[in-house]
Formats: C-alpha cells, structure tokens, sequence
C-alpha cells in the first residue's frame, strides 16, 4: 500500500491530521497513505484537495478546516497563512512549544541516537515567552516591489516564493514598522523611485531593514539600495533631506544608513555600508535572569560568576539574535551551564559580536571569541571596551581552523593578525553555530582539548543530534538538554545541551 500513488491532483477527501511535519504542516493518513496539508493542525478534520501525489504520499491542500482541533486559535495576524514567516500562527501557543519539544527529542532519538529514556532524563521543559509572544522581534527585513496594479509595496515574501505580500504591521514585529515602511512607500510614490525588481536587476530599493534595541528603544533604518557608493553622502536618493527628516521624526529614531547591494541574487545586504543620518549602530542590553525566571534549573548555586548587563553596539551587518527577552534567558542558560568560578579559559566559538563571549567574561579567566566575519569580530572588539571588559580575545577566522596551543592558559593566544589560530587549553567551551552545525575537524579539536564542559547553543534541533552523538562517541556525557522558543509562531527553535567530560569530574557526579 505505502508505495502506490493512491491519489491524483485535484482528487478531494476528508482526513484527521494526527502529526505535524518538520515544517509545521498537519500530516493526515488515508488508508495509510500519508498527506502533507500546509495550514492544517494536529487534532482538525479537514477536507482537502490533493496537489502532487508521490508513492507513499502526497502534498494537499487545505479546503475548509470541518472540525477545528481543540487547539486552533484565530492567528493574530490576518495574512498569516499567505505569509512564509509564520508557520504556526493557528495552533495554540503551548501546543506551539509542545510541537517545538517534540522536534528537539525526536531528533535526538532518530538522528543522536540516543535511547528514549535517557533522552526524558536530560531534557528539561522548553522555556517560553511569559504572555502573548507578539511584538517580539527585534529585527525584520521587508522586501520592496511593486503589487499587480504597479503600486509600491512592502511585505514579506509567501512561502517558498519571491511574491511579497504587502504587510502594513507585521504583529511579531516592532510597533514602529508600519510608521517607517509607510513613509518610505510614500516618500518612493512622491518622487517616482523605483522599487528593485529582481527579474530585470532593475530599480533601486530592494529592502527595508529595521532593527530595534528593545530595552534601549533605539531604533536603527537602514534602505538596501541596488547601486554603488555615491560621492556625496546627500545624494542616494531623490528628495534625500525630506525622507529623513521624516525619518528622524519617528520616535527613538537613532540611525538611518543605506547599504549599497548590486549582486543580483537572494544575499539581501552588500558589502558597503553608508551612515545617512545619526548614529552607525544601535544599542541593546542582554541582562543575565535570575534562576528562578528558568525552569527545572539545577544548579543555582553556580560558581562565582559574576552576573552583570552587558550593552552591545550592533551595525546593520551583524548578527544579533533576534527575540531580546528571549535572549537574556539563552545566554543565562548559557552562562549556569558553563558553571564559571573566575578561573576558567573559555573558548566561545562562532562568538558573533561577542554576545556570549561578554556575558560570560566576568566569571572567567579569560575567553577566546572566533567568528568568520570580519565586521562581527571588530563588533565584539568595541563591545569588549564598551564594557570595561578586558579578559576577552577575538579572532577573525574559521572554527575548524582552531589548533589547540600546548602553552598553559595564561599564555597568550597567538596574534590576530596571523592565519592560524592558536588558543589555549581550554576548560570550557561554547559553540554557537550556523543551521549546519559544527564541522568535523572541529568536533575533533574539541575532543582533543577535551574541557571539562562543552555548552552547545543550536538553532537546528537536527544537527544539534548529529553533533552530540559524535561529541558522545568521543567520551562526553550529554547532561541536559533545554529547548528555548526565540521565535514564536514560527517552527524554528534553540536548544541549549550541556556535556560534561566525566574523567574531569568522575561518573555521575
Ligand atoms: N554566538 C553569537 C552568534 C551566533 S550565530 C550570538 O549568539 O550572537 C553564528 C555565527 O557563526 C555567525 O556570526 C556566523 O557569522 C558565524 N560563523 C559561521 N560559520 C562559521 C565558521 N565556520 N567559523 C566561525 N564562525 C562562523
């Protein structure tokens, strides 16, 4: 039966959605055939027309919800099943992080390898958002183009796809947005500037990117423009002093800048940066929470640490997580794994701008921050100074590329201008990779440092699996697992684990 084609395009039926796929669609069994049905939630009955049937399976659409499931809700936004940034919106917001846990321990089960109830004895409940999670976001991008009737519009791109969907407030976001996006549309339609259009590489703005500083409220523009530098800073587009002065009228306004991007392809920010009006960053503070804000946390007593705010400077460029509240609990999670005493040589690899690198400074000897962009690690330089932090080293250069020094921590680490990097023994280790997760030569050089703890902070429960296996295999005891929702509505999630090395502190202890 599972490898027939059972059905054909366009054929309809009615079915219960028992699961929820990776992507956070409803999945739904017709005499054991499996259907994949995009805003359909675990517990409706739905009635659907199929649109592509393979063997085994097939992808349908949703008709008409017949029953709704018991968690349904109305989602806050109205465009949020055209929109490709939410894929949750409809299903409650405990079924929400129910839907993100199971990912993380299915994953690793399937992919890590590890045995069912070991996997509940490490895990630790996910850690929400107290109350509604809406206006959480402190960075959004809209794409700018033009809608069928040539008006000038600003959205977010559907699913899968490069048609944007205008979005005059978008309800994850910052409040401010619908004020700044709907004076630059009106400032475009006022002097005929032309949005960017992407088949013909023609026009000149492509996107908006706002970002906002929430415990600052400093709030930073910046227009992606498909042209080069101009000569004269007043000069990038048509009735330049007008639009920001318009700009600087928006409350908490601090920075309006134009980033120059050519390249005809998906990457959204160039090269160059040009600081229009205000200042080039803005800032935000990242506050360690006390335990009790954290669930089922054990060691509360943790080391000497040292818990103190840290204020970042943030470009446009630079990666800053993008949920604020969020965050202060990642990196304190972050902070009572790593179990710091003030004696401790920390390595933070994929450090960013030196987020958890800062906030872990003050309960260590000293922490080694690499990261391949150049412009994050010269962040991280001026965040280090901007808070009087002086025990934090950052280096420009790939993670894998790291080799273990011989000499003894206090030494220091090679020079930052050199090709290699060279760093210390260390007694802890984070990592905070991309999607893909760590490379193996660097798995390797973590197993051969072999610290006596390694927090692991992933954005994809999948190779987070893959990872801890290896780093198992190796001879780590995977101690606790905790999944943190920074993206609401949406089917991502953060997981941080902790893994301890147990000749360093002997079996079970
Ligand atoms: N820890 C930081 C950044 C995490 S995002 C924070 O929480 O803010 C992951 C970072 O890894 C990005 O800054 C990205 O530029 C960097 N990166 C990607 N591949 C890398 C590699 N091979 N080596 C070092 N850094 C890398």
């Amino acid at each position: 039966m599972e490898d027939k084609i059972l059905f054909k395009k366009g054929d309809k039926l009615d079915t219960d959605i028992t699961d929820m796929g990776i992507n956070g669609e409803g999945i739904g069994k017709a005499d054991g055939y499996t259907l994949f049905i995009k805003d359909a939630v675990i517990g409706d009955r739905v009635r659907v027309s199929i649109m592509k049937a393979k063997k085994g399976y097939a992808y349908a659409h949703l008709d008409e919800v017949l029953i709704p499931s018991k968690d349904r809700v109305t989602p806050a936004c109205p465009v949020a099943r055209s929109c490709g940034g939410c894929q949750l919106q409809a299903l409650s917001y405990p079924s929400q992080l129910k839907f993100k846990h199971d990912k993380v321990r299915n994953d690793l089960i399937r992919i890590g390898g590890f045995d069912e109830g070991f996997v509940d004895s490490v895990m630790q409940d996910i850690v929400g958002m107290d109350g509604a999670p809406v206006r959480y976001r402190g960075k959004s991008q809209f794409p700018v183009g033009r809608d069928r009737e040539g008006n000038i519009v600003t959205g977010f791109y559907a699913g899968h796809s490069h048609n944007i969907i205008p979005i005059d407030d978008c309800v994850i976001g910052a409040g401010e947005y619908a004020e700044i996006t709907k004076i630059i549309r009106d400032h475009m339609r006022r002097y005929d500037i032309a949005p960017y259009d992407e088949a013909s590489g023609t026009g000149l703005v492509r996107h908006i990117l706002i970002r906002k500083g929430y415990k600052t409220g400093e709030i930073m523009v910046c227009l992606v423009l498909n042209r080069g530098r101009a000569a004269n800073k007043d000069m990038y587009l048509t009735g330049q002093e007008e639009l920001l002065n318009a700009l600087a009228s928006v409350k908490d306004m601090t920075s309006v800048s134009v980033n120059l991007n050519t390249d005809r392809g998906n990457v959204i920010l160039g090269d160059e940066t040009d600081t229009l009006w205000g200042r080039e960053v803005i800032r935000d503070i990242i506050e360690p929470v006390a335990d009790a804000d954290l669930q089922n946390m054990e060691d509360s007593s943790s080391g000497a640490a040292e818990h103190r705010a840290i204020t970042y400077s943030i470009s446009p460029k630079s990666f800053y997580q993008v949920n604020p509240a969020q965050t202060d609990r990642l990196y304190s999670l972050a902070l009572e794994y790593a179990h710091l005493t003030g004696t401790e040589t920390v390595w933070d690899l994929y450090c960013g701008i030196g987020t958890i690198s800062l906030f872990l400074a003050a309960g260590a000897a000293h922490v080694y921050g690499v990261e391949i962009v150049p412009e994050a690690v010269r962040d991280a330089k001026n965040n280090a100074s901007l808070n009087g932090i002086d025990n934090a080293s950052f280096y420009t250069g790939k993670a894998e590329d790291i080799e273990l020094s011989d000499a003894p921590a206090s030494s220091p680490a090679s020079d930052e201008q050199s090709d290699r990097i060279l760093l210390p023994p260390p007694d802890v280790i984070v990592i905070d990779p991309p999607r893909k997760g760590c490379d193996e030569a660097l798995l390797s050089t973590i197993l051969k440092a072999s610290p006596s703890r390694i927090v692991y902070v992933s954005c994809d429960p999948a190779t987070l699996a893959r990872d801890l296996k290896i780093l198992c295999e190796g001879g780590y005891e995977l101690r606790k697992v905790i999944p943190v929702d920074m993206f609401p509505h949406s089917i991502h999630v953060e997981t941080v684990a902790l893994l301890i090395n147990p000749n360093a502190y002997g079996k079970g202890d």
